[in-house]
């Protein structure tokens, strides 16, 4: 349905906005206040940032943790824990822990899947001053802004229910270990096992992660794994974002990024990332709050919940 605000008398118009208030959250793809859940996620991406390093161990992983839960009671159906022990090259063992929202949708069927890593890099390893790279990244694009879209979203789902089954997924450890390690990617690795053991009615029918999408200065490429991978979704987030006149979603493919969609693609499920590498201040202690914006994690935000509200 397309109107014209020119050609309706004002009646008609305020009569519009009455059926909208006098319904509120019922229709199927409902317009919402885009500027709302800005501020809501901006405001998450603050606290996150004030707690600090958050990977195991720390005082800010704790902290997390306890806003997870506190924001899944708020707004989901369900909210799941799946606790994993690491073990690591030196033997080390270290308890882990993936949080799981669970939105029921009115629809049933097979859920879609949407991740994003809540922990920190350890260290700063993009640092050319050898010093600087023991110390951990503040992590606030790089594990919180994701985050905080999730946590957006959440809220979004519960104010706004979509027909679509939704899992929100945040994921433990993608970020731990030196590169070459085998010791990233550790939460969506553990999950991805556990779905594969699943019949498959009941894993979910897409996967798709958020990573690194507060920057200030947001430009989101296709990312090469998830075009091959789930090349019908990545067109539905794209076709979203062109109708929603975000150029910021650039068509054109630059990186292959590994990711926390790569355990998901291992085993067939289509999945994606959307994450804007071109961040100078990746896995460094300059990953701070006021390299992000709200506006960008409203950007992103939005195409997320107009697909999802399509599906
Ligand atoms: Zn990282």
């Amino acid at each position: 349905m397309k109107i014209s605000i020119k050609d309706c008398s004002w009646i008609a118009v305020w009569c519009m906005l009455s059926i909208f208030s006098v319904f509120p959250g019922t229709a199927h793809a409902e317009p919402f206040a885009e500027e709302k859940y800005s501020r809501i996620m901006w405001g998450y991406l603050e606290t996150l940032s004030g707690f600090g390093p958050r990977y195991v161990g720390t005082k800010g992983y704790t902290q997390v943790l306890e806003l997870l839960r506190r924001v899944g009671a708020q707004f989901a159906d369900d909210v799941l824990e799946h606790p994993f022990i690491v073990t690591r090259h030196n033997g080390e063992q270290m308890r882990m822990v993936n949080i799981e929202f669970v939105f029921n949708g009115t629809a049933g069927g097979r859920p879609v899947l949407i991740g994003a890593h809540y922990d920190t890099r350890p260290f700063a390893d993009q640092e050319s001053d050898p010093e600087l790279r023991k110390s951990p990244i503040p992590g606030v694009n790089d594990g919180g802004s994701g985050t905080a879209v999730l946590l957006g979203l959440a809220r979004y789902l519960k104010e706004h229910p979509v027909s679509q089954p939704v899992r929100l997924m945040f994921f433990d450890g993608e970020d731990f270990g030196k590169s070459g390690s085998g010791e990233m990617f550790l939460g969506s690795n553990f999950h991805a096992n556990q779905l594969e053991k699943l019949p498959e009615d009941q894993r979910p029918k897409a996967v798709l992660v958020v990573d690194m999408v507060g920057d200030k200065d947001l430009e989101i490429f296709k990312e090469t794994y998830s075009m091959r991978s789930g090349p019908k979704l990545i067109q539905r987030v794209y076709d979203m974002a062109r109708r929603k006149n975000f150029s910021q979603f650039n068509e054109k493919s630059k990186y292959s990024i590994q990711d926390d969609h790569l355990p998901f693609i291992k085993f067939g499920i289509p999945s994606i990332v959307l994450i804007d590498f071109d961040y100078p201040y990746w896995h460094k202690i300059s990953d701070t709050l006021d390299k992000c914006s709200p506006e960008s994690l409203g950007i992103v935000f939005s195409v997320i919940a107009g697909v999802l509200a399509e599906w």
